[in-house]
Order: structure tokens, then C-alpha cells, then sequence
């Protein structure tokens, strides 16, 4: 079957792509839309969805008083002027008007919101929202829209079909070549390409080769192979934000050896929520965090530093008795078999044992122990500042439980101008070619650094904000 030409290809389903391609239908362009996978959506499915944007229609009935300016301001505190200062100002303004388009969709908003989280470094003004069923509450709004424009004339849905490569003629994308679930290739002319196409949050070669060689501890979609960002790279588009990546701080991996984490069923570790029992520990035993630091940005810098990514989790049967649960999405059943049988799980009698279980030095485990034990005894201040020390952690039986900060989205991409054109390294503009979404770098908003909503929310609002311009643009070409 052979498709005829377009005036615009968008490449991936999901969170940037559906509403890009609802608005560029309505704008009357002739729209392919490509999904490699056999559901659209894409990192919807998994993420938590939370999403921020001020001036809402909701902020104002609850007497909230923000504007984008201040949205604007508390982003360049939280990442340190990190982001880019020019999308930041493209997005930010339009973002509440995301929240409100959600809601007219009859989007499932939980009732706890707008709200200021501490998930990541928090907002100073409630402006996060979030769905009852997280990202699926927002799938759940923008389905119907975007099947009712993929069911427009002009419009067609391509599932199951992976973009390979972009086709340039005198420096201008012309086309884009598709294979099919068979191997069949084909190559679809088009006056315009947007990458659509996610992080790579789920290639450890990828994340490695941007990141100059770490290890992925993951619980990005399967689909997250940054091929879109890898399709721009071969045709001159320039990679930005290799440098911007900060781990999320932190989880255990599902099956041993594998760097997939347990995301639904996360340690309790926000210090807003539950206040540390335990020590944190690099692989050698030392202390190299303070547990209950009320800042996730200082506690994410500090698991940066460690080469791989990895600490120890360490506390004593007394702990696991009084402390809040530690896991808390876990059965007593789960837990057992994990402490039975999960390597990242470590039960050991006597400091001598866990070391070599862990292989945490034995002598750097004891003065961690003992430093936290003469602070929790008021004999000392804790010699990282930690202020909750409800009790020394002395065994005999010590747990250690081995978490790794971990990637939910990744920080480098496309680089960009203002109006979503990809880039080469002069600053020049690949014509025809535009990149949404985790595509453009989640450093491109963020920095280094997370800022609640700034992912989920720029995807969804730059998305629509394309769509509608390219109807634009691409009309008066044609006029022209
Ligand atoms: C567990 C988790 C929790 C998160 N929580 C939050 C949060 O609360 N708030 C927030 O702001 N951000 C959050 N994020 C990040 C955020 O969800 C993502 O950055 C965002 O959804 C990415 O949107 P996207 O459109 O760029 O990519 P996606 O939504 O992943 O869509 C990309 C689509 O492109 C398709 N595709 C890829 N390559 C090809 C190809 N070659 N051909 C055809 N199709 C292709 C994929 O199959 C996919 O459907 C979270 C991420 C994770 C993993």
C-alpha cells in the first residue's frame, strides 16, 4: 500500500503528537500520524502526569493569585536559570490554558488539586495538577479528540509502523522513510516532519553514549529508544543537554540484574512524607547524603556524584519495627520473598556480615553507623546535618536494601529554535523538520534539575501550539 504525499507527518502518538495532530487536522493540513507501537499514548501510560500551569480557571476559584511571570520565576530558581529562557517563555504563558482545554475535555482531575508537591524541588504557589489515574486521566481526555480528527479526511493514523530515517534534499526534509510490522519499507513525501518520538530513557546504549558511559536504572517506556533525536543527529541536527542529567532519587530494580525499577510500588523516601529511619550509603559504607534534607534537588546532586548511581539502604530489625513502612506499596508477601531471594535485599547479623554481604568496607560501615548513632544520643551534631534521628541503627541484625537513582526522563536532544525547528550546530534551520516533546531534551525546560509538571505539561501545550502554527505557515507557503 502506498500512501500518497503529505503536508505533514507527526512521528509518535503520544503525549506531544496527539494534541499536535488534533490541532494541525482542524487547521485543515493533510496529516499522516506514525506509531510504532499498538497503542497510542506513549509515556502516558506509565508517567505520573502531573502537570503545572498558572493563571487556571481553577487556581482563580480557589483564590489562588499566579501568573506565568511567577511560573517563569520559580522554574529559574528551582534549575538555577539552567532551561532554555526562550522556549520557557513560548510555553509557560499557554500552560494554564493547557489545564483549562483539559478540563472542558472532562479531564479527572484529582480534587487535591492545585497543589504544591515535593516529588521534585517544590513550587512556591499551588500550580501542579495531576488525574486521579495519573498520565492515563490525561490519555483518557485527549482520546476522544484525537480519534475524532483522526477520523477527519485529511487525516490518517499509521500504528505499528516505525519511522526509520528522514529523507533530505538540498537541506530541506522532504520525506521520511516507514517500516511496517512485515520489514516493508516505504517512503512518504511531506512538506514538513515533526519528531513526536520521546526520550531515551529506555536505551542503556543511548543513555550511555550521552552520558558518557553510565549505567540506566530505568522506568521509562519500552518505546523511549530516542530514535527520533538519533534521525535528526544523522541528518545535522545538533545534540544538546548530554551534559544536564540528574537522577531521580530513588528506586530498587524489579528482577536482579536488570535496571528496570519498581515504579509503582516506590520506597517512601520524600522526607515531606516520611521522615528517614534509615542511613543512606555509597557502595563503600561512607555517608554521602543527608537522609531528611527537605531539598530533593540537594539529595539528587549528592546520588549524582556517586559513580553508579547505586546506594545502600541501611537500617536493623528495631528500625523495621517502629519506623512508617518503607515500602509501602509492597505486600507482606512481596516482602518476604524479596528478603528470601531479591539480591538487592540483604539481611546480615553483625555489622562484619553485612559488609560482606553488601560489599561495603566493614571499617567505613562502622563509623557511618557509629556517627549517626552519637547524634541520634544528642552527643553530637550528625555529621551531615541530618536533623530526624530517631534511633541508632545497632543490629544485631542489620537490612540493607540497594536502590539506584534512576531515569524517568532524559535530559538531552534536539536543539531548537523558538519555534520548534531543528538545528544544526551553526545555529542553522533544517527546514521542514520540527521536534516536540522529551525529543527537544527534558534540559530544555528543566535544566539540571526537575521542575514539577515540566515535562507533561510543555509536551501537551507546545504540541498543540505547532499543530495549530504549522496550519499557518503551511497555508500561506502554499498561497505563497
Ligand atoms: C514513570 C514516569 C513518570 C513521569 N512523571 C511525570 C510527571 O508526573 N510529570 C511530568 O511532567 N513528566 C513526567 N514524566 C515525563 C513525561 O511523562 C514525558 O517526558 C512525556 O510524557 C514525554 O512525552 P513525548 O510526547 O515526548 O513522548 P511519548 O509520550 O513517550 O511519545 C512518544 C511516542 O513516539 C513513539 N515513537 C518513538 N519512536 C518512534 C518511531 N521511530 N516511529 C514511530 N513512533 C515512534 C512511541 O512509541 C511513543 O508512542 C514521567 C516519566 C516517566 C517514565
Amino acid at each position: 500500500m502506498s500512501i500518497e504525499s503529505q503536508d505533514l507527518v507527526i512521528v509518535g502518538a503520544g503525549t506531544a503528537g496527539m494534541p499536535c495532530a488534533i490541532e494541525a487536522v482542524a487547521a485543515g493540513l493533510k496529516v499522516l500520524v506514525i506509531e510504532k507501537a499498538s497503542q497510542v499514548g506513549g509515556t502516558l501510560h506509565v508517567s505520573l502526569g502531573q502537570m503545572s500551569g498558572a493563571g487556571t480557571t481553577l487556581q482563580r476559584d480557589r483564590g489562588i493569585v499566579d501568573d506565568a511571570q511567577s511560573h517563569l520565576e520559580d522554574i529559574n530558581r528551582i534549575n538555577r536559570g539552567t532551561g532554555r529562557g526562550d522556549i520557557l517563555r513560548r510555553t509557560v504563558p499557554m500552560q494554564g490554558q493547557t489545564i483549562d482545554w483539559l478540563m472542558s475535555l472532562g479531564f479527572d482531575m484529582d480534587p487535591a488539586c492545585p497543589a504544591v508537591l515535593h516529588l521534585h524541588e517544590a513550587y512556591r504557589t499551588a500550580r501542579t495538577y495531576w488525574g486521579r489515574r495519573g498520565g492515563l486521566s490525561v490519555l483518557q481526555a485527549i482520546t476522544p479528540p484525537f480519534e475524532a480528527a483522526m477520523a477527519q479526511p485529511n487525516a490518517r493514523l499509521l500504528m505499528g509502523h516505525r519511522a526509520q530515517r528522514l529523507v533530505l534534499q538540498h537541506g530541506r526534509v522532504t520525506g521520511i522513510v516507514v517500516e511496517a510490522a512485515d520489514g516493508s519499507q516505504q517512503t512518504i513525501a511531506t512538506r514538513a516532519v515533526v519528531l513526536a518520538t520521546g526520550g531515551y530513557g529506555a536505551s542503556a546504549g543511548m543513555f550511555a553514549r550521552m552520558t558518557g558511559g553510565r549505567k540506566l536504572y530505568t522506568a521509562a517506556m519500552p518505546e523511549s529508544q530516542g530514535e527520533g533525536i538519533e534521525m535528526a543527529e544523522a541528518i545535522g541536527a545538533q545534540i544538546v543537554g548530554q551534559d544536564q542529567f540528574l537522577p531521580t532519587y530513588a528506586g530498587v530494580v524489579g528482577e536482579p540484574g536488570d535496571n528496570r525499577i519498581i515504579w509503582r510500588q516506590m520506597p517512601s523516601l520524600t522526607p515531606q512524607v516520611r521522615k528517614p529511619w534509615e542511613l543512606h550509603l555509597d557502595p563503600q559504607g561512607r555517608r554521602f547524603v543527608r537522609e531528611d534534607d527537605p531539598s530533593v534537588d540537594a539529595r539528587e546532586q549528592a546520588l549524582d556524584r556517586l559513580p553508579d548511581l547505586s546506594l545502600w539502604c541501611v537500617f536493623d530489625d528495631q528500625v523495621l519495627e517502629e519506623a512508617p513502612p518503607l515500602l509501602p506499596g509492597w505486600t507482606a508477601e512481596e516482602l518476604r520473598q524479596a528478603w528470601h531471594s531479591h539480591p538487592s535485599f540483604v539481611v546480615a547479623t553483625g555489622v562484619e556480615a553485612l559488609a560482606a554481604a553488601t560489599g561495603m568496607d566493614a571499617a567505613a560501615l562502622s563509623h557511618s553507623l557509629a556517627g549517626y548513632a552519637a547524634a541520634c544520643r544528642g552527643e553530637r551534631p550528625d555529621p551531615m546535618g541530618r536533623q530526624h534521628c530517631p534511633r541508632p541503627i545497632q543490629g544485631p541484625v542489620f537490612r540493607a536494601i540497594k536502590m539506584h537513582g534512576m531515569v524517568l526522563k532524559t535530559p538531552a536532544g534536539v536543539r531548537i529554535n523558538d519555534s520548534m525547528q531543528a538545528c544544526r550546530a551553526d545555529g542553522s534551520v533544517i527546514e521542514g523538520l520540527y521536534v516536540i516533546g522529551e525529543a527537544i531534551g527534558g534540559s530544555t525546560l528543566s535544566g539540571k534539575g526537575f521542575v514539577s509538571g515540566m515535562s507533561v505539561t510543555p509536551a501537551l501545550t507546545l504540541g498543540r501550539w505547532l499543530g495549530g502554527e504549522l496550519g499557518v505557515r503551511l497555508a500561506q507557503r502554499r498561497v505563497a
